[in-house]
């Protein structure tokens, strides 16, 4: 048993949990793992918005494609889900998640191996390749149609990776969201921007000013990350995607946030 696990059952048997910071919830689930979680009756995520449609802010809400799937894992732990919106790279850096900041994090997240490293994925929950969106009528449609243009790029993301190795004598133009990136493509500040199929495709269908040129099948998934070594909460986000994807309720967030589908 870890030092903070033993450090916690010690502040449960003295009642003073609340304290120290650390609860769990005990799921049902067979084989008797046990979930700690951050916040008592909380599963917290960390997310960076906006990335529609997988999380957005709507009114006092954030929704999106992310926030009902790790809804349904709230609800097998009988916690709701509390969403904390911060930069990327902590995210992907696996910072936030050794610092407690957040249970889980689901920011439409690729799998890769560095990233494996600074923090655990669950199964892959969705399939994405790069992609690159210009102004409607460009004839942009490839990186080399690019060179000695300026490409926008979000920092720290897959999409920059994909375009530092692919992309030479283009200038790559760094932006911290992806809302940022989107408004330069349409205001001309850059010519273009590479980034995730999903949120792109999301973009053009709202600015039909804007199309998506090309798209690269660089074969990711999304992970939602944990901790590196939390498999009670990772066992139990797998077994939720796994259900979900069984008894149709996947397809039913699928085709409430993709009315037009990415073609994956
Ligand atoms: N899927 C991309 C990555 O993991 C982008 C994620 C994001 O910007 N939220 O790098």
């Amino acid at each position: 048993m870890s030092e903070r696990s033993m450090l916690c059952l010690l502040a449960t048997a003295t009642a003073v949990a609340v304290l120290t910071g650390c609860t769990s919830t005990k799921p049902s689930a067979p084989g008797g793992t046990e979930v700690e979680l951050v916040k008592s009756g909380k599963l917290m995520t960390c997310t960076h918005l906006p990335y529609e449609p997988f999380q957005i802010r709507k009114g006092n809400a954030i929704v999106g494609f992310d926030v009902d799937l790790v809804d349904l894992v709230a609800k097998k732990l009988k916690v709701t889900q509390e969403i904390v919106d911060t930069p990327f790279e902590g995210i992907q850096s696996g910072e936030d998640l050794n610092t407690r900041k957040c249970d889980l994090a689901a920011a439409g997240m690729t799998i890769t191996p560095v990233r494996a490293k600074n923090l655990d994925f669950s199964a892959g929950y969705f399939d994405a390749t790069q992609a690159l969106i210009a102004k409607k009528g460009s004839s942009l449609t490839s990186l080399a149609a690019l060179k000695g243009k300026k490409l926008g790029v979000q920092q720290g993301t897959t999409g920059e990776t994909y375009a530092q190795k692919h992309a030479p004598g283009v200038t790559a133009v760094q932006f911290e969201d992806l809302a940022l990136m989107l408004t330069a493509v349409k205001t001309g500040q850059v010519d273009a921007a590479v980034g995730d199929n999903g949120v792109l495709f999301e973009y053009v269908r709202k600015n039909p000013d804007t199309e998506v040129t090309a798209e690269f099948d660089t074969g990711e998934k999304y992970g939602i990350g944990v901790r590196t070594g939390n498999d009670a909460l990772r066992k139990e986000i797998n077994s939720v995607i796994s259900k979900a994807k069984s008894d149709g309720s996947y397809d039913r967030i699928y085709k409430k946030w993709f009315p037009a589908a990415p073609k994956k």
